[in-house]
């Protein structure tokens, strides 16, 4: 037997346009969704301060950590300056509810599906799941992170300086649905100016500093210009002259004034081709990280001046190496 095909279900007539009612129809089903796509992320938001009050609380966990207790203090000062509301902090022990705002590693539902492991040391997490907003992070400040990157990109709130910050003012607060989770590229952050130091500056904008400064404690074991920590012009400038830079005639092995007198310094470099300078130095520097495990950079570079070594060995490899 044979069966024709119908035509109104054949593929060339629903392709047509020219006659086809179908597709104007599409073309406007598709249109109303796109217009519909705002209205539905709207709806999924939450309401977090309306007219000065809200309804959330700050959960922490029962048994938070330092940095945890720090962004829940952070967060409810900034939402009280800018909206005039109080949220209370609470503890997860306490029963769920609906409107919370989740700080760290919270026992709830909503904060179990966090991969804590991917947010490496300061990643942060910005999430909105139901009513609730959950804001997490790595164990090295990403929780805090997470609080300061919230006020300022989901809230307008600015830090410039030390001393000069600008927060909005709004009595209500209406969030969007969030899903952001951010790793920073660099693991250390310094910018080395004065002003910066300011501890919550420091916190604000995710930044180290490599002689402590701020409240984080320094991850460096040696930071620049070390030659003499490695290798001590005290220690073998008399016995060994052959180790330091040779110029003007001679190995300067010796120690001078720093430029403001408070000090002493090196007077020259290390003399790099010789074998035993090497020798020497990674037995320093080994000897220096075992003294301080907990240190994670270690600087093995020159020293603060350019007196750097023309014996003829260093000599030849500079000019078969180097540029100058
Ligand atoms: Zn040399």
């Amino acid at each position: 037997m044979k069966y024709d095909i119908p035509t109104a279900y054949s593929c060339k007539h629903l392709v047509n346009p020219r006659r086809s009612p179908l597709i104007p129809g599409i073309l406007a089903v598709a249109f109303l969704l796109l217009t519909l796509v705002p209205v539905a992320s709207i709806a999924q938001g939450i309401s977090l301060v309306q007219n000065g009050q809200s309804d959330y609380q700050i959960v922490l966990p029962h048994e938070p950590d330092t940095q945890e207790i720090h962004a829940a203090k952070v967060l409810q000062d900034y939402l009280f300056r800018i909206s005039g509301a109080l949220l209370p902090l609470t503890h997860d022990n306490l029963p769920s509810t609906e409107k919370e705002i989740l700080i760290g590693r919270t026992n709830r539902p909503e904060t179990k599906s966090i991969d804590f492991k991917a947010l490496k040391d300061e990643g942060l997490l910005i999430r909105t799941e139901a009513q609730k907003l959950l804001l997490a992070g790595g164990p090295k400040k990403g929780v805090l992170s997470a609080v300061y990157h919230f006020l300022e990109e989901e809230l307008g709130c600015k830090k410039y300086t030390s001393q000069v910050s600008q927060l909005p003012s709004m009595k209500t607060i209406q969030l969007g649905s969030l899903d952001k989770v951010i790793i920073p590229v660099f693991t250390f952050r310094d910018v080395y100016y004065q002003d910066v130091y300011d501890p919550e500056f420091m916190d604000w904008h995710g930044l180290h500093s490599f002689g402590g400064k701020g409240s984080s404690p320094t991850e460096w074991g040696y930071w620049v210009h070390t030659f003499h920590n490695l290798l001590d012009p005290a220690e073998y400038g008399e016995s060994n002259p052959e180790y330091f830079s040779f110029y003007d005639g001679h190995r300067h092995a010796g120690l001078i004034p720093s430029w403001d007198g408070s000090s002493v310094q090196p007077e020259s470099q290390l003399c790099l081709s010789n074998p035993e300078v090497l020798e020497i130095v990674c037995e320093n520097l080994a000897k220096a990280i075992e003294k301080k495990p907990e240190a994670r950079y270690w600087s093995v570079s020159q020293n603060d001046n350019v007196r750097y070594c023309q014996c003829e060995h260093c000599a030849a490899l500079d000019k078969k190496i180097c540029s100058l």
